[in-house]
């Protein structure tokens, strides 16, 4: 019996909170809050009668820190779920500290604004040292591990799929199928098609901003960055068929170079097809992509937001997309002195997922695991003083939610492996 606040109401909040209200056992009252209260309200129109979960609304920038304490202290939940933007990360993590409250994200922090020379300059001495150049990486949150410590307060962080699963798969090799991990291949296949020449299946700005920027993996000790799109390989999946697959930077590949111990390498695939990737170009080159101001027409506007505001909203998506997605992780290691390797995946339903929740599987596939992450820092599986990622925690409960609240997984052993 717990009450939670829940920030944010798009694609990927409204499947999170729909699962909440599956559960209401355990989530008995929730309040969700965003920028846009009418979003919330409509969503708990839908809900209500249908949920013993008590729903109520409420208007937040959550941008702003005074805000945020205030609606906190108001509503006096026991976690705050933030399902809102990377850029919110830390204003949301301040007002859980400020208040005493638990806090949960499905991706880590990037800043909306990366012209800013304050952050600029942390950043580019952050390239220099690592010798990746993604706008987003973990030490701005980790940095507050010692606040949560001393608080008595436990934060979890990237609780969607990848991050978040993709990471639990990896700490369940671990504890059950490997002595040792030396390479983890993570694939994410989205074989859905929503009709449309080119769409993104969540946020617009973030999820252009990642994949138009350079790759990356982890090898032997240190990061290898690629430009962008440059590594490309094909893979049969399971129940989509063969797609190309491409390299790219993700989160999880640096919390799991530290929390895997001696893993040689770690890589990250997505796929895409070749229209997404003709338009993400074009896109690039005439600078829709930028997130640098420009001067219209005595306007102030910002490329990508625009773009985003011309594309297709993705929680629209849900209804015309058809096919499944698969996401998981290859392992190769060594079990009782013997090579062996493993995959273990998840194949999710576009239209199942819609038939459920009115949502589409990827959203589906990020809204579930945020519930069961949120449910077990509620039952106290997941709770400890301190910052952390998914394979910090035990796997073992999370693996059994997942079977039970609609991602099961399947493992292969000697699958095929990507050279
Ligand atoms: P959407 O753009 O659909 O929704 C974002 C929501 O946050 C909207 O309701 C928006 O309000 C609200 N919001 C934005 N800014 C503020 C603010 N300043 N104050 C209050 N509310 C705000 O995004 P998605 O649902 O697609 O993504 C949500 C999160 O999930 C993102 O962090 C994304 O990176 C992450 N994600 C993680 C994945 C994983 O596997 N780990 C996969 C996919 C996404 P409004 O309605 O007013 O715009």
């Amino acid at each position: 019996m717990a009450r939670v606040l829940i920030i944010g109401c798009g694609g990927v909040a409204s499947v999170a909170i729909q699962k909440c209200c599956q559960n209401s056992s355990v989530f008995s009252e929730i309040c969700i809050a965003s920028r846009t209260k009418a979003k919330c309200d409509a969503l708990k129109e839908k809900l209500e009668g249908k949920t013993e979960t008590k729903i109520t609304t409420a208007q937040v920038n959550a941008d702003n820190v005074d805000e945020l304490i205030a609606l906190i202290n108001d509503y006096k939940p026991e976690l705050v779920m933030n399902i809102a933007l990377p850029y919110q990360d830390l204003t949301i993590m301040d007002a859980c500290l400020a208040c005493g409250v638990n806090y949960m994200d499905t991706a880590n922090y990037e800043p909306e604004d990366t012209n800013d020379p304050e952050w600029r300059e942390i950043y580019e001495k952050r390239c220099k040292e690592e010798g990746f150049s993604a706008y987003f990486d973990y030490s701005w949150q980790w940095a507050y591990k010692e606040k949560f410590e001393k608080a008595g307060l436990c934060a979890v962080l990237g609780s969607g799929f990848d991050p978040g699963v993709t990471q639990v798969f990896c700490a369940y090799a671990q504890k059950h199928w490997f002595d040792t991990i030396d390479t983890i291949d993570i694939l994410d296949c989205n074989g859905g098609d929503h009709g449309y020449p080119f769409a993104t299946n969540f946020n617009p700005e973030i999820n252009l901003r990642e994949v138009s920027a350079p790759g990356s993996y982890w090898e032997n000790g240190h990061w290898v960055e690629i430009p962008a799109m440059s590594i490309k390989r094909e893979y049969d999946f399971d129940q989509v068929g063969h797609k190309d697959m491409y390299l790219l930077h993700h989160e999880e590949i640096e919390s799991l170079a530290k929390n895997i111990p001696n893993v040689k390498r770690i890589r990250f695939f997505m796929t895409f097809g070749q229209s997404y990737l003709t338009h993400m170009n074009c896109l690039e080159n005439v600078g829709m992509l930028s997130t640098e101001p420009v001067e219209f027409e005595g306007h102030q506007i910002v490329p990508i937001q625009f773009l985003k505001a011309l594309l297709p909203d993705p929680a629209s998506l849900g209804p015309r997309t058809v096919g499944k997605t698969n996401i998981g992780c290859i392992f190769t290691g060594k079990k009782d002195g013997k090579e062996k390797t493993a995959y273990v995946y998840n194949v999710c339903d576009h239209q199942e997922c819609y038939k459920e929740v009115g949502s589409q599987a990827i959203s589906y596939t990020t809204g579930v695991p945020a519930m069961i992450g949120a449910m077990l820092m509620l039952t106290g599986e997941w709770n400890k003083p301190g910052v952390y990622t998914a394979e910090e925690l035990n796997p073992d409960p999370f693996m059994d939610a997942l079977n039970k609240w609609g991602l099961p997984w399947q493992k292969i052993d000697d699958p095929v492996l990507v050279d």
